[in-house]
């Protein structure tokens, strides 16, 4: 039998990126996927590559959306025992001052009220299941201030309470909360925010690239694989006594 055999996972943001290794990961382990994107053309083709799976169109960030995400999975699902809030956006590089108030908005809905939407939605379904977890997907943007991402690290540090807060408020009803902190994943997004990065400093990629890894204990990026293999885990019957716990996948970064 394997280890999440039976058991009804939705992900959210899962077209592609770090979602979609996680979600291949539940797969792997038994489980069975229900997946969401805010981009049609991303989520076509992963369906395509994953027919074993469900998915919808859905903009986590707009509630009505979110809601006729329920409705469609609920359908076709009966229910669920995991829920993975992943879905999120990097939000703008810039100093406070120059920040687009639509953007920080913007950041706010996708990556905060988009895992309370979710949340709200999925937590009467967790309740009537045996062995229910949550997973947020922060960052160690969500435990370490970072200048020039304020409202991608203010949204990712409120990740860190909602999720010691509903670990609390949920654990009598047998449901895990908990919260990855992914480092420096390798891949498509990171180097975007390298380049963003470069461009607002006036220096160039690979420099930016040095100093940030200097910063990391073990030297080196991690993997979208190491943060879905610690998904996996949380989920399955040996992390039946975790909640509550933020748990960095990151190879400790010491300062961003
Ligand atoms: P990504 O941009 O590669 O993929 C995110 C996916 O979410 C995309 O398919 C995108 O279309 C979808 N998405 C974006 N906005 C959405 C919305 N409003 N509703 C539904 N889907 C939406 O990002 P990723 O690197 O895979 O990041 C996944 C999560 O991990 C995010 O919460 C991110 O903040 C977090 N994270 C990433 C890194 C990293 O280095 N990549 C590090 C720390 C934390």
């Amino acid at each position: 039998m394997k280890i999440l055999e039976e058991q009804r996972v939705l992900i959210t943001g899962a077209g592609s990126g770090i979602g979609k290794v996680m979600a291949e990961y539940f797969e792997k382990s038994g489980a069975q996927i229900w997946i969401c994107d805010a981009d049609e053309k991303i989520l076509a083709q992963c369906l395509q590559e994953h027919p074993a799976w469900h998915g919808a169109h859905c903009d986590v960030s707009d509630e009505d959306s979110v809601n006729r995400l329920f409705e469609k999975m609920t359908q076709s699902f009966g229910g669920l025992e995991i829920l993975v809030n992943n879905a999120g956006i990097a939000g703008p590089t810039a100093p406070v001052e120059e920040i687009d108030p639509e953007e920080w908005r913007r950041s706010v809905g996708v990556n905060l009220n988009g895992a309370f939407y979710c949340t709200h939605l999925a937590v009467p379904l967790l309740k009537s299941t045996d062995q229910a977890s949550i997973i947020n997907i922060s960052s160690v943007a969500g435990r370490l201030g970072f200048a020039l991402r304020l409202p991608y690290a203010s949204t990712k540090w409120a990740i860190i309470g909602f999720t010691e807060s509903l670990a609390k408020e949920l654990g009598p009803s047998g449901i895990r909360v908990n919260a990855l902190l992914p480092g420096i994943v390798e891949g498509p997004r990171i180097e975007g925010v390298f380049h963003a990065r470069a461009e607002s400093e006036g220096i160039g990629y690979e420099a930016v690239k040095q100093r940030i890894l200097n910063n990391v204990s073990m030297k080196r990026m991690v993997s979208a694989k190491d943060v879905a293999e610690m998904a996996v885990f949380l989920c399955s019957s040996a992390g039946k006594n975790i909640s509550g716990q933020s748990i960095s996948v990151c190879g400790n970064v010491e300062n961003i």
